[in-house]
Protein backbone atom coordinates (compact mmCIF):
# COMPACT_ATOMS: atom_id res chain seq x y z
CA UNK A 1 0.00 0.00 0.00
CA UNK A 2 1.30 3.27 -0.55
CA UNK A 3 2.02 5.09 2.34
CA UNK A 4 0.56 8.47 3.00
CA UNK A 5 3.16 11.23 2.17
CA UNK A 6 0.78 14.02 2.11
CA UNK A 7 1.88 15.40 5.27
CA UNK A 8 -0.36 18.01 6.81
CA UNK A 9 0.71 21.72 6.06
CA UNK A 10 1.31 23.89 9.27
CA UNK A 11 0.02 27.51 9.25
CA UNK A 12 2.44 30.19 7.67
CA UNK A 13 2.98 33.50 9.90
CA UNK A 14 0.61 35.59 7.99
CA UNK A 15 -2.27 33.13 8.33
CA UNK A 16 -1.35 32.86 12.31
CA UNK A 17 -1.49 36.68 12.25
CA UNK A 18 -4.42 36.62 10.52
CA UNK A 19 -6.38 34.34 13.03
CA UNK A 20 -5.16 35.91 15.90
CA UNK A 21 -6.95 39.11 14.41
CA UNK A 22 -9.60 37.95 13.79
CA UNK A 23 -9.49 36.13 17.41
CA UNK A 24 -8.77 39.61 18.62
CA UNK A 25 -11.66 41.33 17.30
CA UNK A 26 -13.84 38.32 17.89
CA UNK A 27 -13.57 38.59 21.74
CA UNK A 28 -13.71 42.58 21.51
CA UNK A 29 -17.09 42.53 19.79
CA UNK A 30 -18.37 40.12 22.26
CA UNK A 31 -16.33 40.81 25.55
CA UNK A 32 -19.22 43.96 26.49
CA UNK A 33 -21.98 42.00 25.43
CA UNK A 34 -20.41 38.95 28.07
CA UNK A 35 -19.87 41.76 30.71
CA UNK A 36 -23.67 43.27 29.90
CA UNK A 37 -24.94 39.41 30.33
CA UNK A 38 -23.45 39.40 33.26
CA UNK A 39 -24.54 42.58 34.60
CA UNK A 40 -28.00 41.35 33.98
CA UNK A 41 -27.71 38.31 35.55
CA UNK A 42 -26.87 40.04 38.90
CA UNK A 43 -29.25 42.35 38.30
CA UNK A 44 -31.63 39.00 38.39
CA UNK A 45 -30.43 37.44 40.86
CA UNK A 46 -30.78 40.38 43.45
CA UNK A 47 -34.09 41.08 42.62
CA UNK A 48 -35.08 37.18 43.38
CA UNK A 49 -32.47 37.37 46.66
CA UNK A 50 -35.23 40.55 47.43
CA UNK A 51 -38.24 39.16 46.41
CA UNK A 52 -37.09 36.50 49.24
CA UNK A 53 -37.08 38.81 52.06
CA UNK A 54 -39.69 40.50 51.08
CA UNK A 55 -41.39 36.74 51.68
CA UNK A 56 -39.71 36.70 54.46
CA UNK A 57 -40.90 39.86 56.07
CA UNK A 58 -44.66 38.74 54.41
CA UNK A 59 -44.56 35.65 56.22
CA UNK A 60 -43.55 37.29 59.66
CA UNK A 61 -46.49 39.19 59.37
CA UNK A 62 -49.24 36.43 58.61
CA UNK A 63 -47.26 35.10 62.32
CA UNK A 64 -47.51 38.73 63.92
CA UNK A 65 -51.15 39.62 63.20
CA UNK A 66 -50.55 42.02 60.16
CA UNK A 67 -47.95 43.28 62.23
CA UNK A 68 -44.27 44.06 60.13
CA UNK A 69 -40.99 43.58 61.84
CA UNK A 70 -39.27 46.68 63.34
CA UNK A 71 -36.72 47.89 61.26
CA UNK A 72 -33.95 48.77 63.65
CA UNK A 73 -33.95 47.03 67.62
CA UNK A 74 -31.68 48.27 70.39
CA UNK A 75 -31.75 45.99 72.83
CA UNK A 76 -30.58 45.76 76.17
CA UNK A 77 -30.43 42.65 78.00
CA UNK A 78 -28.77 40.52 81.01
CA UNK A 79 -25.93 38.42 78.89
CA UNK A 80 -25.49 34.98 80.40
CA UNK A 81 -22.86 36.20 83.10
CA UNK A 82 -25.90 38.34 84.28
CA UNK A 83 -24.05 41.46 82.93
CA UNK A 84 -25.75 44.14 80.57
CA UNK A 85 -25.49 44.15 77.43
CA UNK A 86 -26.79 46.23 74.98
CA UNK A 87 -26.24 46.79 71.21
CA UNK A 88 -28.15 47.12 67.98
CA UNK A 89 -30.03 45.26 65.39
CA UNK A 90 -30.98 45.70 62.13
CA UNK A 91 -34.02 44.44 60.20
CA UNK A 92 -31.94 42.31 57.50
CA UNK A 93 -29.99 40.47 60.83
CA UNK A 94 -33.76 40.49 62.91
CA UNK A 95 -35.44 38.81 59.56
CA UNK A 96 -32.70 36.21 59.41
CA UNK A 97 -32.68 35.43 63.04
CA UNK A 98 -36.41 35.06 62.79
CA UNK A 99 -35.88 32.54 59.78
CA UNK A 100 -33.40 31.32 61.58
CA UNK A 101 -30.75 31.29 59.55
CA UNK A 102 -27.13 32.52 60.52
CA UNK A 103 -26.30 36.04 60.23
CA UNK A 104 -23.45 37.39 62.21
CA UNK A 105 -24.33 40.57 63.57
CA UNK A 106 -22.10 43.05 65.77
CA UNK A 107 -22.46 41.08 68.58
CA UNK A 108 -20.45 38.57 67.07
CA UNK A 109 -18.12 40.42 65.05
CA UNK A 110 -18.30 42.45 61.31
CA UNK A 111 -19.70 40.36 58.82
CA UNK A 112 -21.02 40.03 55.53
CA UNK A 113 -24.36 38.84 54.27
CA UNK A 114 -24.64 35.52 52.72
CA UNK A 115 -27.16 34.07 50.55
CA UNK A 116 -30.57 35.91 49.90
CA UNK A 117 -29.22 39.08 52.16
CA UNK A 118 -26.47 39.88 50.16
CA UNK A 119 -26.47 42.08 46.69
CA UNK A 120 -24.11 40.07 43.98
CA UNK A 121 -22.61 43.44 42.98
CA UNK A 122 -21.49 44.53 46.17
CA UNK A 123 -17.28 44.46 46.32
CA UNK A 124 -15.36 45.68 49.02
CA UNK A 125 -13.24 48.01 46.68
CA UNK A 126 -16.28 49.55 45.02
CA UNK A 127 -18.21 50.83 48.16
CA UNK A 128 -16.36 49.39 51.24
CA UNK A 129 -19.58 46.16 51.51
CA UNK A 130 -21.87 49.30 52.41
CA UNK A 131 -20.84 48.97 56.09
CA UNK A 132 -23.80 50.67 58.19
CA UNK A 133 -23.02 51.77 61.78
CA UNK A 134 -25.12 48.94 63.24
CA UNK A 135 -23.60 46.39 60.54
CA UNK A 136 -23.51 45.64 57.26
CA UNK A 137 -26.99 46.21 55.14
CA UNK A 138 -26.86 45.32 50.99
CA UNK A 139 -31.40 45.98 51.25
CA UNK A 140 -32.16 48.87 53.17
CA UNK A 141 -35.84 49.01 54.59
CA UNK A 142 -38.64 51.49 53.91
CA UNK A 143 -37.66 54.05 57.15
CA UNK A 144 -41.36 55.06 56.79
CA UNK A 145 -42.51 51.83 57.02
CA UNK A 146 -41.50 50.16 59.63
CA UNK A 147 -41.13 51.00 63.16
CA UNK A 148 -38.37 51.26 65.31
CA UNK A 149 -37.93 49.71 68.52
CA UNK A 150 -35.81 50.24 72.50
CA UNK A 151 -36.59 47.55 74.39
CA UNK A 152 -34.58 47.64 77.78
CA UNK A 153 -35.09 44.29 79.56
CA UNK A 154 -33.32 45.01 82.47
CA UNK A 155 -35.63 47.48 83.48
CA UNK A 156 -38.54 46.69 81.73
CA UNK A 157 -39.16 49.35 78.92
CA UNK A 158 -40.35 49.37 75.65
CA UNK A 159 -40.65 51.71 73.21
CA UNK A 160 -41.94 51.55 69.81
CA UNK A 161 -41.24 54.89 67.64
CA UNK A 162 -42.56 55.45 64.00
CA UNK A 163 -39.72 58.04 62.09
CA UNK A 164 -42.49 58.62 59.13
CA UNK A 165 -42.78 61.90 57.96
CA UNK A 166 -43.99 65.09 59.52
CA UNK A 167 -47.32 64.88 60.50
CA UNK A 168 -47.86 61.19 59.66
CA UNK A 169 -46.42 60.47 63.37
CA UNK A 170 -48.95 62.70 65.11
CA UNK A 171 -51.79 61.05 63.19
CA UNK A 172 -51.42 57.30 64.56
CA UNK A 173 -50.69 56.63 67.87
CA UNK A 174 -46.43 56.38 68.75
CA UNK A 175 -46.87 52.89 69.99
CA UNK A 176 -48.67 51.42 66.99
CA UNK A 177 -46.97 49.30 65.14
CA UNK A 178 -46.57 49.14 61.06
CA UNK A 179 -49.84 46.87 59.69
CA UNK A 180 -49.29 45.40 56.59
CA UNK A 181 -52.64 45.00 55.83
CA UNK A 182 -53.30 49.14 56.20
CA UNK A 183 -50.83 50.27 53.46
CA UNK A 184 -53.29 51.52 51.01
CA UNK A 185 -51.21 50.98 47.46
CA UNK A 186 -49.70 46.90 48.61
CA UNK A 187 -48.39 47.30 44.54
CA UNK A 188 -46.75 50.61 44.65
CA UNK A 189 -45.38 50.98 48.10
CA UNK A 190 -41.32 49.46 48.64
CA UNK A 191 -40.53 47.65 51.72
CA UNK A 192 -37.07 46.88 50.79
CA UNK A 193 -34.86 48.51 47.99
CA UNK A 194 -31.25 48.17 47.16
CA UNK A 195 -29.05 49.73 49.33
CA UNK A 196 -26.70 52.77 48.42
CA UNK A 197 -23.48 54.50 49.91
CA UNK A 198 -20.94 56.93 49.56
CA UNK A 199 -17.76 57.62 50.89
CA UNK A 200 -17.94 59.79 54.47
CA UNK A 201 -14.40 61.47 54.53
CA UNK A 202 -15.79 62.46 58.21
CA UNK A 203 -15.81 58.87 59.22
CA UNK A 204 -13.31 57.85 56.87
CA UNK A 205 -14.96 55.01 55.81
CA UNK A 206 -18.22 54.20 52.81
CA UNK A 207 -21.55 54.24 54.46
CA UNK A 208 -24.60 52.70 53.77
CA UNK A 209 -27.91 53.78 54.92
CA UNK A 210 -29.63 51.94 57.69
CA UNK A 211 -33.52 53.26 55.79
CA UNK A 212 -34.11 55.08 52.83
CA UNK A 213 -36.51 57.36 52.89
CA UNK A 214 -37.05 60.68 50.74
CA UNK A 215 -36.25 60.30 47.07
CA UNK A 216 -32.78 61.91 47.71
CA UNK A 217 -32.01 58.75 49.40
CA UNK A 218 -33.39 56.62 46.86
CA UNK A 219 -31.16 57.49 43.99
CA UNK A 220 -27.85 56.60 43.35
CA UNK A 221 -26.67 60.83 42.51
CA UNK A 222 -28.17 62.80 45.07
CA UNK A 223 -28.48 66.48 43.64
CA UNK A 224 -30.16 67.68 46.54
CA UNK A 225 -28.19 66.42 49.14
CA UNK A 226 -25.22 66.94 46.77
CA UNK A 227 -23.06 63.71 47.54
CA UNK A 228 -22.23 60.96 44.81
CA UNK A 229 -23.87 57.92 46.08
CA UNK A 230 -22.56 54.37 44.69
CA UNK A 231 -25.09 51.94 43.69
CA UNK A 232 -24.92 48.65 42.81
CA UNK A 233 -26.53 48.20 39.55
CA UNK A 234 -25.44 51.77 38.27
CA UNK A 235 -24.41 50.03 34.70
CA UNK A 236 -27.94 49.21 34.55
CA UNK A 237 -29.57 51.88 36.03
CA UNK A 238 -31.81 50.08 38.43
CA UNK A 239 -32.30 49.65 42.04
CA UNK A 240 -33.52 46.21 43.49
CA UNK A 241 -36.78 46.51 45.14
CA UNK A 242 -39.40 44.21 47.16
CA UNK A 243 -43.05 45.68 47.13
CA UNK A 244 -45.58 45.18 50.10
CA UNK A 245 -47.74 42.90 47.89
CA UNK A 246 -44.62 40.45 47.66
CA UNK A 247 -43.67 41.55 44.09
CA UNK A 248 -39.86 43.09 43.25
CA UNK A 249 -38.54 44.55 40.58
CA UNK A 250 -35.63 46.68 39.72
CA UNK A 251 -36.72 50.49 39.71
CA UNK A 252 -35.44 53.51 38.20
CA UNK A 253 -32.47 54.54 40.08
CA UNK A 254 -32.09 57.92 37.95
CA UNK A 255 -33.01 61.10 39.50
CA UNK A 256 -35.47 61.53 36.71
CA UNK A 257 -37.63 58.77 37.90
CA UNK A 258 -37.72 60.02 41.35
CA UNK A 259 -37.54 64.01 40.91
CA UNK A 260 -40.25 64.25 38.20
CA UNK A 261 -43.01 66.14 39.77
CA UNK A 262 -43.29 68.17 42.94
CA UNK A 263 -46.20 67.78 45.04
CA UNK A 264 -47.29 69.57 48.46
CA UNK A 265 -48.48 66.26 50.49
CA UNK A 266 -50.25 66.65 54.25
CA UNK A 267 -51.69 63.95 55.75
CA UNK A 268 -55.64 64.53 56.17
CA UNK A 269 -56.80 67.21 58.35
CA UNK A 270 -53.62 68.77 58.39
CA UNK A 271 -53.07 72.15 56.66
CA UNK A 272 -50.24 71.74 55.02
CA UNK A 273 -47.64 69.27 54.66
CA UNK A 274 -43.47 68.11 53.72
CA UNK A 275 -42.62 68.42 50.25
CA UNK A 276 -42.30 65.45 48.70
CA UNK A 277 -41.38 63.96 44.99
CA UNK A 278 -44.37 62.06 43.20
CA UNK A 279 -42.33 59.02 43.49
CA UNK A 280 -41.30 59.74 47.22
CA UNK A 281 -45.69 59.43 48.07
CA UNK A 282 -46.56 56.91 45.38
CA UNK A 283 -43.25 54.29 46.70
CA UNK A 284 -41.93 55.45 49.99
CA UNK A 285 -44.75 57.32 52.01
CA UNK A 286 -46.70 54.98 54.48
CA UNK A 287 -50.21 55.54 52.06
CA UNK A 288 -51.86 53.99 54.90
CA UNK A 289 -55.55 54.08 55.90
CA UNK A 290 -56.78 54.40 59.80
CA UNK A 291 -56.80 51.58 61.82
CA UNK A 292 -57.60 50.97 65.59
CA UNK A 293 -55.54 49.22 68.31
CA UNK A 294 -52.79 47.00 67.68
CA UNK A 295 -49.98 47.46 70.66
CA UNK A 296 -46.47 46.15 70.61
CA UNK A 297 -47.44 42.44 71.83
CA UNK A 298 -46.04 40.39 68.85
CA UNK A 299 -42.39 41.62 68.21
CA UNK A 300 -40.17 38.43 68.93
CA UNK A 301 -36.73 39.19 69.76
CA UNK A 302 -34.65 36.64 67.81
CA UNK A 303 -32.15 34.96 69.65
CA UNK A 304 -28.75 35.92 69.57
CA UNK A 305 -25.56 34.43 70.67
CA UNK A 306 -23.57 36.05 73.37
CA UNK A 307 -20.56 37.94 73.51
CA UNK A 308 -17.56 35.74 73.62
CA UNK A 309 -15.95 36.46 76.52
CA UNK A 310 -11.77 36.39 76.42
ZN1 LIG B 1 -28.17 44.45 44.15
ZN1 LIG C 1 -19.96 56.42 59.17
Amino acid sequence: MKPNTHARRGFTLIELLVVIAIVAALVAILLPALSSVRSTGRLVVCVSNIRQQGIAIAAYANESRERLPPKYIHLTEYDRDGEIASGPWLINAYMAKWAGEEFPTRFEGWSHPTGMWRCPEVRMEADGERLTHNGVLHHAPNGWLFSSVVENRVNGSLFVSNQAHAGWDQRYAQSDWRRVDSVRRADAVIMLMDNVSSWEAAHNHHDAREFFEAGCEAVKVDNECGTQKIGSHDRLSRRPASFVDGHAAGVPSEGEYWFDEQSMYAPPGQASGPTLWRRDVEHLVWYAEPHSGGGPEEYRTPRRKQPRRP
